[in-house]
């Protein structure tokens, strides 16, 4: 049996709503981490997937690498994020009952890494409920203890873009792999997953339809899927 927790990053897009109609219709909550611009243009899109029963997270404002930021240009982003995110809930009628944060392109924020975490902890940022994740190397980097949401299975699928040998059977290699060099393998017995997925329109241009083909597979081979919970550490 295989679980898993999705979660699908950079929204909002014009995909968003039809993204969010199948989760609705396959009974799926997902985790969703929206950035500033991608909001302020979809915005009517963000507010459709809060009051259709999905969580939006900080995914910060402009999408930079966390490494190259100073400790108040990192803080800057992602508080100018949670005031947009404020507002949304607002705007949705929706109650903002969590403060997940994910880092754009899983960079953890070099030499701020720790300060990051200690703001994240003393700023009232939630955990995702991790304690179901097996994988031995969780723990070893330490993200059993990171407040902010990473992955153990990436799909890849932004990889598929104009001129890229990258393609939708790609994809399907990585789902189907039985090693794989820095994901947990996906469809392994007793697998336990926080899935990345992203809402990108220039996806959905290469791949027409190409998140219902990819969360098709994964419904057809029994994975069940879990709401997020989260943890305050
Ligand atoms: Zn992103």
């Amino acid at each position: 049996m295989v679980h898993a927790i999705l979660t699908i990053d950079d929204i909002a897009s014009k995909n968003t709503r039809a993204i969010v109609d199948y989760l609705n219709d396959k009974g799926i909550q997902a985790l969703m981490f929206g950035w500033g611009q991608r909001v302020e243009e979809n915005y009517d899109n963000a507010i459709y997937a809060l009051q259709h029963g999905m969580i939006v997270g900080n995914h910060s404002y402009s999408h930079p690498f966390f490494s190259k930021l100073t400790l108040e240009e990192a803080i800057g982003e992602i508080e100018k994020m949670e005031g947009i995110l404020n507002q949304l809930y607002k705007d949705a009628g929706v109650e903002r009952k969590y403060c997940p944060f994910r880092f754009p392109y899983g960079d953890r924020g070099g030499e701020n890494q720790e300060a990051l975490q200690k703001y994240f902890r003393e700023n009232g940022f939630d955990k995702l409920k991790d304690t179901q994740i097996p994988y031995f190397w969780w723990k070893h980097y330490g993200l059993d203890q990171a407040i902010e949401t990473m992955w153990t299975f990436d799909f890849q699928e932004y990889c598929i873009r104009p001129g890229s040998d990258f393609t939708k059977e790609s994809v399907f290699e990585k789902m189907r792999a039985t090693q794989l060099e820095h994901d947990a393998v996906l469809y392994e017995e007793n697998a336990s997953h926080i899935l990345l997925i992203h809402a990108h329109d220039e996806t959905e241009e290469m791949v027409p339809g190409y998140f219902p083909l990819f969360m098709d597979d994964l419904v057809k081979n029994g994975v069940i899927f879990d709401a997020p919970e989260f943890i305050r550490l």
